[in-house]
């Protein structure tokens, strides 16, 4: 198989029947075949019953039933470790990210790249922009964060964030087992380890359509800034050492 699109899910009953629909509709049009494989993170609303009614109608659509909430890094390693493509790509479930930017994700790891993530800020990527743009406090917020998150842990990378990130089956299978955090700072420590081990990460411009019930509250940038001192920590005192590599 060559590609898994993992979704991970938590209260999404809204949209991600229309979401899984585009990805699915996206994906059906390629010449090569894939999985979606959606990690439901312990939703309170309709997100279970909805994601068991798509998996019944499409055999490519797998379902992982997660009953607590865990927060996304845990529901995006699962996915991305049961996953069976040759290449592995998580997406939000709101399609800020829109699935057809998955067409410029090949170029690169047919040029030996091992993981290709979006970014939103044109200094990663010429032409990336927030179409239609988060709330100017997440912006601001989003800055501070970048600021902290280059001087502690990864350097030249000015939106870790974006919810769209595609790796080898190899990079996905060494860099899980190594992580940590549950939450938002997870697609951090992807990046830091990705570092430690060598991989060539590509950067793309992503095109970020901004969905208005975003999970991410106030008290979200706090846990991150504290998973990004767990992050620093692990890196002080060698938790990614390079015993395996
Ligand atoms: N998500 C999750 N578990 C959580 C919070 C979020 O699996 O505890 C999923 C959510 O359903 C979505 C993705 O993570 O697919 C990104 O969340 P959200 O869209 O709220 O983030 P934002 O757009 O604000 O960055
Ligand atoms: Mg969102």
């Amino acid at each position: 198989m060559r590609l898994s699109v993992i979704v991970p899910a938590f209260n999404e009953e809204e949209n991600l029947a229309a979401n899984i629909g585009k990805f699915n509709d996206y994906l059906r049009r390629q010449n090569y075949d894939y999985e979606i494989i959606i990690v439901n993170d312990g939703s309170a609303d309709g997100t279970k019953k909805i994601a068991e009614e798509l998996a019944a109608e499409n055999k490519n659509l797998k379902l992982i039933n997660n009953k607590k909430n865990q927060g996304k890094g845990a529901a995006v390693r699962q996915g991305l470790l049961s996953a069976r493509g040759e290449y592995r790509l998580f997406i939000d479930a709101d399609n800020a990210t829109s699935i057809n930017h998955t067409d410029k994700i090949w170029a690169f790891f047919n040029n030996g790249y091992d993981i290709v993530i979006g970014s939103r800020n044109p200094r990663d990527a010429e032409g990336a922009r927030q179409a239609s743009p988060q709330p100017i406090w997440k912006r601001f917020l989003g800055i501070c964060g970048n600021r902290v998150i280059q001087s502690l842990a990864v350097k030249g990378i000015y939106d870790t964030q974006c919810g769209f990130k595609a790796f080898t089956k190899k990079a996905a299978e060494k860099i899980m087992p190594e992580t940590t955090i549950n939450r938002w700072g997870f697609d951090v420590e992807i990046l830091v380890i990705a570092e430690i081990i060598g991989y060539k990460i590509a950067v793309i411009p992503v095109r970020w359509i901004n969905s208005p019930n975003s999970r991410v509250g106030i008290k979200g940038y706090f846990s991150s800034f504290l998973e990004i001192i767990k992050i620093k920590w692990n890196l002080i005192t060698g938790k990614y050492g390079s015993r395996h590599w």
